[in-house]
């Protein structure tokens, strides 16, 4: 059995939860306050070594947003896809990938224009957005995103 854990802050009562990796999709509850733990939030940083585990194991639908740094339009969505993930640390996780960094990943999900962003739930692409949105067209498209995970949960 996996034994792995992952520390999770309760964003109720602060405190600092180890939860087994194996016990996310269990939605798990802070062991002070029981209040649920937040399994999504972000931005994290995705890479080659842990990219298949990290959108595997989330019990949240997964942004990925493949990125570079000389990339002007992933700088512009950057700080929007940050406050998402500040609003939002119950319904959704987001990751970011840099394609210069990380070239297996980006050859398997054939990434050639950036900013690309693909939506996941339990591990599978379900949608994709290529190029830079609005704001409010961004959060529409992650709102999106979350709704196919409702669905595919029920
Ligand atoms: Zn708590």
């Amino acid at each position: 059995m996996d034994q792995r854990t992952t520390t999770i802050e309760c964003d109720s009562c602060g405190a600092n939860n180890r939860v087994p990796l194996s016990r996310l999709k269990d939605r798990p509850k802070c062991g002070k306050c029981g209040a649920r733990l937040p399994l999504g939030g972000g931005p994290i940083t995705v890479t080659d070594a842990n990219f298949d585990e990290t959108i595997s194991t989330s019990p949240v639908p997964v942004i990925v947003d493949f990125w570079a740094p000389w990339c002007g339009p992933c700088r512009m969505i950057g700080p929007t896809l940050e406050k998402l993930a500040g609003q939002m640390p119950h319904d959704v996780l987001i990751a970011k990938l840099n394609v210069d960094e990380n070239p297996g990943v980006a050859s398997r999900f054939q990434v050639r224009s950036i900013p690309m962003l693909l939506g996941f739930v339990e591990g599978e692409a379900v949608d994709t957005q290529i190029g830079a949105l609005p704001p409010s067209a961004l959060e529409g498209w992650v709102r999106r995103v979350i709704d196919k995970g409702r669905m595919i949960a029920d």
